[in-house]
């Protein structure tokens, strides 16, 4: 009883203020999904989201909607040079490589080559994987690499971090130095699932409560970096765009 107060309470404050919860219902999400998304979405990724559908990790991949987002976001800043921290079966990486130019690139990062395998036919079907250049192997050694040569700085248009959420931080440590000044780091699942207002004795997946408190970690950090302007987008899981304003 408590908590459906507490619930409606929540809606009220909402209301007072003139917000709505845009997404209202699961049948509003597949609204956007059949009306938007899915008859514009290009072939190869209609073919690699049904492939990935049938992996058992599949819950690991970028939403549609989210896919469809990234590919407009990344043609409106016109990204050339970009990387993507956390492949799986390369969902995020085709919207990004099809919507780069022919002479555009991808630094593409994931301790998981076999999961990028799986998709990459796809990839070089549909004529991009010429702009991948895909690294087995935790990003932050690589990331760290590329800190240590000054060239490497300010020379990246978009980065997508989407890999282990206990790791955000470290990243955006080092990426602040690698995105050009005007470029973008979009962080992905920064509202993990809904937990991170999930009410303390919430029943939460292990995984969910073990990574909740870097996420929060890192929606605190986020705001409190004057280097950054942000935008957290009820995308997918949330997705908290960052760009390099110093
Ligand atoms: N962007 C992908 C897509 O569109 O399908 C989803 C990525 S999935 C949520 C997270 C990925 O991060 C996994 O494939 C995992 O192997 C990878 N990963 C986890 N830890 C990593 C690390 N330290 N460095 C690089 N990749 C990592
Ligand atoms: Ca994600």
């Amino acid at each position: 009883m408590a908590a459906n107060n507490d619930q409606q309470n929540q809606a009220g404050r909402h209301q007072e203020v003139g917000h709505k919860s845009l997404l209202q219902s699961d049948a509003l999400y597949q609204y956007i999904l059949e009306t938007s998304v899915y008859p514009r979405e290009p072939e190869p990724m209609k073919e690699l989201r049904e492939l990935t559908a049938k992996h058992p990790w599949n819950i690991m991949t970028t939403s549609a909607d989210e896919g469809q987002f990234l590919n407009m976001l990344l043609k409106l800043i016109n990204a050339k040079n970009t990387m993507e921290i956390g492949v799986y079966t390369g969902y995020s990486l085709l919207a990004t490589a099809l919507a780069l130019p022919d002479d555009g690139k991808i630094l593409a990062m994931d301790v998981n080559r076999e999961n990028y395998e799986l998709g990459l036919p796809i990839i070089q079907k549909a004529g991009v994987a010429h702009k991948i250049d895909f690294r087995e192997g935790p990003a932050l050694p690589v990331l760290d690499e590329m800190v240590a040569d000054e060239k490497n700085h300010g020379t990246f248009d978009f980065i997508f971090v989407d890999a282990d959420k206990d790791n955000y931080l470290n990243y955006h440590k080092r990426l602040i130095d690698l995105v050009k000044v005007g470029g973008v780091i979009g962080y992905d699942n920064t509202l993990w699932n809904g937990s991170v207002v999930a009410p303390a004795d919430a029943p939460l997946r292990k995984y969910v409560k073990y990574y909740r408190d870097f996420v929060w970690e890192l929606n605190k950090a986020l705001p409190a970096d004057p280097r950054i302007e942000i935008c957290m987008l009820p995308v997918g899981d949330g997705i908290t765009l960052c760009r390099r304003i110093q």
